[in-house]
């Protein structure tokens, strides 16, 4: 491997047998019709599959380096551990699964150097995944956009480069659960998004079934915003304020009417302290997240640990 890197292509794999070997057969001509020096670095954020197995052979290849994680961290933290390992001037962000064309990598890179841009953002067109996919993924767009600020159109699409100094300023934060497409955009000064197109999964299933989907997303609206933990203040104040409300209906009702009245009422107030009591579960399970992930940067444990880098013996 030549001693400087132009391009460092970082790809996370987490269980992607199916997928690796003709992931390689297209990327490989892609980056060495480039023209330029080049290494792509696999991530095995600590597979149960055939996957660390295919990646060690891999790294065989001159080209080719991988680090093996000692056991999944997700997807983000086995990003960073690549980022700490690649050397490139520009580093490109993909998905192992194909869903990202490798074919759009010469395009970004085109991008990135005639405008000059620090990260280059893409926005998936067509995109392929199914609709109980995309429509959260909508959803989460939109509300992440509005809640940190951070103008982004497509959140969940990896297939992204960024320069050399985003990369170490990535680096440097140390964050855990953090959200790397968004920490670049507001770490970055020129900042772009172009359409890239979007296949369908080629192998194996997703990584991100609804309740890890869900996580993800709340360790990027904890990480950007204290948003919920305002929303809960809010609510608390509209609450109490709903209560004293009902209680002066109630009142007025009972002098109006008489105690027969008021009686008759009891079952409804039951369904009114379940919802409070809900909300209040709610609230506090806000409030636990947010508790946990302090807990997390609080012990300071590393955000992933290297077991081993492989790569080609007298490569470097
Ligand atoms: N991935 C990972 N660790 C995980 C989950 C996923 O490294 O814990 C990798 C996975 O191998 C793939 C990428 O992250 O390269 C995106 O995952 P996936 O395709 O499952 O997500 P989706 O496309 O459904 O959002
Ligand atoms: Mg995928």
């Amino acid at each position: 491997m030549p001693n400087h890197v132009s391009v460092s292509i970082v790809i996370p794999v987490y269980n992607e047998e199916k997928n690796l070997q003709i992931m390689r057969e297209r990327l490989l001509p892609i980056m060495q019709g480039l023209g330029k020096s080049f290494e792509i670095i696999f991530i095995d954020d600590g597979s149960s599959d055939n996957s660390l197995v295919m990646l060690k052979e891999f790294s065989q290849n001159e080209y080719i380096k991988v680090v093996e994680l000692t056991r999944n961290y997700g997807q983000h933290a086995a990003i960073m551990a690549g980022f700490s390992v690649c050397r490139g001037d520009i580093v490109i962000t993909m998905d192992a699964d194909l869903q990202n064309p490798p074919e759009e990598i010469p395009r970004l890179l085109k991008v990135m150097e005639d405008g000059n841009y620090d990260v280059v953002g893409t926005i998936r067109k067509g995109r392929q995944d199914s609709f109980l996919r995309i429509l959260p993924s909508k959803i989460i767009n939109m509300v992440a956009r509005k809640i940190t600020g951070v103008e982004m159109h497509d959140w969940g699409c990896m297939l992204r480069a960024y320069r050399r100094k985003i990369v170490e300023r990535m680096i440097s934060c140390h964050e855990h659960a953090t959200f790397i497409p968004a920490l670049a955009t507001v770490f970055g000064k020129r900042v772009t998004e172009i359409e890239v197109s979007h296949e369908e999964r080629y192998g194996g299933k997703s990584n991100y079934p609804l309740p890890k989907l869900v996580n993800l997303q709340f360790d990027l609206v904890a990480s950007f915003s204290d948003f919920p933990i305002k929303l809960i203040m809010y609510g608390g104040i509209l609450l109490s304020f709903l209560g004293v409300c009902f209680g002066i209906v109630l009142a007025v009702a009972r002098l109006a009417y008489g105690a027969s009245w008021a009686a008759e009422g009891v079952f409804s107030l039951f369904a009114i302290l379940f919802v409070f009591v809900g909300m209040q579960f709610f609230a506090l399970g806000v409030l636990g997240e947010y508790i946990g992930r302090i807990y997390a940067e609080v012990r300071k444990r590393p955000e992933y640990v290297i077991e081993k880098i492989h790569s080609a013996k007298g490569k470097e």
